[in-house]
């Protein structure tokens, strides 16, 4: 039996890391590498290296790309329910200069096709798991169609609302027990949704008051804002405590020599999602302290899915 099904994107990146960026009509030199990515397969290895039995949910073109999803999903031991999509699997083109900073684009290609149809196929998959995890790489409709199912059957729901550009509704949120925004995609979803304007680069010295009004203002359930190298907020609605004690707190990050930040949003949701389905009846926060340990690891090797430590609840106890 599957304890966290992953449901989102696939791509194949294509990487290049150059002195500076390019600029409108420049060409430059720069070092190229491919591999996997996607914040929906980057998550669901991170789940399975983190000890949960996973599924991952996607769709994928029937071209070198699919080919590689399968192979990789079979290497890391994680279940594949691929929809068959007559366009190319999903690509990411990234440009990473001397500095870190990136530039990105993707070509959402069959992750566009996911569809609700197929989730409702694959209902029983859905509904026999302990956690849903879910992004917004892949169409908005289908994601909520799972969240929903997902809750129809009392399985614990996870959304990771990425990236921040990504259309949402207040609606899809409302379908998540626990949101997990990086400070940018929190500004985005306060902009969007509650009309409050707070820049992404402030998130972090919120005072916890104020963060845990504006956490309120934007979910009824639990929100885990991720504070990249600060560590995380917690903010609980007070009725639903999930075992702790506070309703809202920080868990500081862990110390380590990071090569890498790429995907530690993504090791974060998945160590999460398969903290919460393979250790019961810990406080929330045991969970929380899990996932910021995981992240922190998943920085000490560079890249994303292949970076993700193998690292489980029990070995960190
Ligand atoms: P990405 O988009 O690259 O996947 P993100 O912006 O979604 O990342 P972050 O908030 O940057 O996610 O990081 C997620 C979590 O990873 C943090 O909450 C923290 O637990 C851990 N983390 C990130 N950077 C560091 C770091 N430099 N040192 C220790 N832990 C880190």
């Amino acid at each position: 039996m599957t304890a966290v099904v992953v449901a989102g994107s696939f791509n194949v990146d294509h990487v290049w890391r150059c002195d500076t960026l390019p600029a409108g009509g420049a060409t430059i030199a720069g070092r190229y590498s491919t591999g996997p990515g996607g914040k929906g397969f980057n998550q669901a290895v991170a789940a399975g290296r983190a000890g949960a039995s996973t599924t991952f949910v996607c769709a994928l073109g029937d071209d070198a790309g699919g080919a590689l999803a399968r192979q990789l999903a079979g290497a890391d031991g994680l279940s594949l329910v691929a929809e068959a999509s007559a366009e190319p699997t999903g690509t990411a083109g990234i440009y990473v200069d001397a500095r870190g900073r990136n530039s990105i684009v993707i070509g959402a290609g069959a992750n566009a096709s996911l569809s609700i149809p197929f989730v409702t196929a694959n209902q029983s998959l859905v509904g026999s798991a302990k956690v849903l995890l879910a992004q917004l790489e892949s169409p908005i409709e289908t994601i909520e169609a799972a969240l929903e199912l997902a809750r129809q059957n009392g399985v614990t729901t996870v959304l990771n609302a990425a990236p921040a550009n990504a259309p949402s509704t207040i609606s899809l949120l409302k379908l998540a027990d626990v949101l997990t925004p990086n400070e940018t995609e929190f500004a985005a979803l306060l902009s969007r949704h509650v009309g409050e304007r707070i820049e992404a680069d402030d998130v972090a010295a919120l005072d916890g008051a104020t963060l845990h009004e504006l956490c309120r203002k934007l979910s009824g359930n639990t929100v885990v804002v991720t504070l990249g190298a600060v560590g995380v907020f917690v903010s609980h609605a007070p009725e639903r405590l999930r075992g702790d004690s506070s309703a809202y707190y920080r868990v500081a990050a862990e110390t380590v020599q990071a090569v890498d930040t790429t995907g530690a949003g993504d090791a974060f949701n998945g160590a999460l999602a398969a903290s919460l389905a393979t250790v019961a009846d810990v406080p929330f926060a045991q969970h929380v302290r899990f996932a910021n340990r995981y992240a922190a690891r998943s920085t000490e090797n560079e890249g994303a899915a292949l970076a993700m430590p193998r690292f489980t609840p029990a070995d960190a106890v």
